[in-house]
């Protein structure tokens, strides 16, 4: 199938190039003639494990072009894919500014029957606003269909979530477009689910904001835990093995962060009070993991006062592993409150170091963990890259002026650190010291 892709973002890019090693015709189009230029020249705009392979191989054989010109890719195509930023507004309402854009342009430069399918994450609703954005902006009546396609891929397993989805939801107003969609999904053979366009877009907000609501509460378990000297790594084993409940997203830590749960959920909140509910657990949900860091830095406070020219080496950037996205991540909260109190921060990521750059401009980068950790009072594990599991320990205690360490993600054994030499504090756990 001939197939536009509007956005060359995390969402796609990964899209297009997948479908295009599914065999499929892709033009992918950005506004932004820099990235177009970049990904002309084989390069990759953004980190993500596969990608740079994929595209490669697929521009090879011819099956994936980039271009600035929507029109030219509109005009080819049989289904057009927006998947541009939605990103919050000051109130948390959804800025659905690109996806209006896009579709006023869709709309001018359509000349026969096309499919234009929302896979941006936008509210209920939006498929009857891009509908009507492109209706008033044809220059004369050409026959359309508005799909919602919400996507559940994850920054640092794109490639493979976007190959074996758990699910792809086809929110369609009738069977027919139902049926083309299905027929570009089905070399996947994942589970499909057709719904109309308005449920399929609240399935996303819904998914989203339920894994959210997992994270704020066993996070809510850590601080009680805390509290009453319980150890909330034991309380997860206990309780995620209940089938009912499962072990995904219970991990107690420095909460969510991320291009989507935080502005998802404040959008659904947004969303629910417009149509005059007052979503109160979503509220109650984006407020404990608003407490996250602070608490987190509220730690280091109490171990290392005064903070005030005290040197923190800080491992991991990025909001999560394996992505160089920095969109809400919650080392800017965490090291901007350390340097608000006089800290002095030497920081370490594997990959998100240049777009960190751009954001914490005071901070000192390092080659590596050891180089972050020399002479330092503290040490603060923001982000569990795999690499950190399995650092040298031992070297990175002889490098530290003081061997006080921070565990946001709870990588580590307390019991192990103690024997290591050092003073370990992690989340819903007791500090231990190995004096
Ligand atoms: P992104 O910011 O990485 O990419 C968006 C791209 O759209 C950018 O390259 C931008 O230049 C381009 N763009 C903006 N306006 C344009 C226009 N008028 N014409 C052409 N291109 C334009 O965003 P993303 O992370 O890929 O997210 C895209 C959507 O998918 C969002 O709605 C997001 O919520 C959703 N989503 C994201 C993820 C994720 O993990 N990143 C997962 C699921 C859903």
């Amino acid at each position: 199938m001939n197939i536009c892709v509007v956005g060359t973002g995390y969402v796609g890019l990964v899209t297009g190039a997948v479908f295009a090693d599914l065999g499929n015709d892709v033009v992918c189009v950005d506004n932004q003639p820099d990235k177009i230029a970049l990904l002309q020249a084989g390069r990759m705009p953004i980190y993500e494990p596969g990608l740079e392979e994929m595209v490669a191989r697929n521009v090879a054989d011819g099956r994936l072009a980039f271009t600035t010109d929507l029109t030219g890719a509109v005009r080819r195509s049989l289904i057009v894919f927006i998947t541009v930023g939605t990103p919050p507004k000051a109130d948390g309402q959804t800025d659905l500014s690109a996806v209006e854009a896009v579709a006023k342009e869709i709309g001018q430069a359509m000349e026969k029957y096309t499919v234009i399918v929302n896979k941006s994450t936008v509210p209920v609703g939006t498929g009857d606003f891009v509908r009507e954005v492109i209706e008033q902006s044809q220059r004369s009546p050409v026959p359309f269909d508005v799909v919602s396609n919400p996507e559940f891929l994850r920054e640092g397993s794109a490639i493979e979530d976007t190959l074996r989805p758990d699910r792809i939801v086809i929110g369609a107003p009738n069977q027919q477009v139902a049926m083309t969609l299905l027929e570009l999904y089905a070399p996947l053979e994942r589970p499909m689910i057709i719904t109309d366009v308005p449920s399929a877009e609240m399935i996303k907000y819904a998914s989203n904001a339920f894994l959210a609501t997992k994270i704020s509460f066993i996070n809510a378990i850590a601080n009680m835990c805390e509290l009453a000297g319980a150890d909330v790594s034991q309380v997860i084993k206990g309780v995620g093995l209940d089938a009912r409940i499962g072990p995904a997203f219970l991990q107690a830590g420095l909460g969510y962060g991320g291009s989507c749960f935080p502005k998802d959920t404040e959008s659904l909140v947004h969303t629910a009070s417009s149509l005059g509910y007052d979503f109160k657990l979503l509220r109650a949900v984006i407020e404990v993991n608003r407490e996250r860091a602070p608490h987190f830095v509220g730690k280091l406070e109490k171990a290392l006062a005064p903070l005030d020219d005290k040197v923190i080496a800080v491992l991991g950037l990025a909001f999560k592993p394996n992505t160089d996205d920095m969109r809400e991540a919650k080392s800017i909260e965490v090291i901007t409150r350390l340097l608000e109190l006089g800290a002095r921060v030497r920081a370490y990521d594997p990959v998100a170091m240049p777009n960190a750059r751009k954001i914490l401009p005071a901070v000192v980068y390092c080659d590596s963990p050891y180089e972050a950790a020399a002479g330092a009072d503290g040490l603060a594990l923001v982000t569990e890259w795999n690499e950190f599991k399995f650092l040298n320990l031992e070297r990175v205690r002889a490098l530290m002026r003081r061997p006080v360490v921070f565990d946001g993600r709870n990588i580590w054994e307390p019991e192990r650190m103690r024997r290591l030499g050092f003073e370990y504090h992690s989340i819903g756990r007791r500090p231990v010291s190995s004096s």
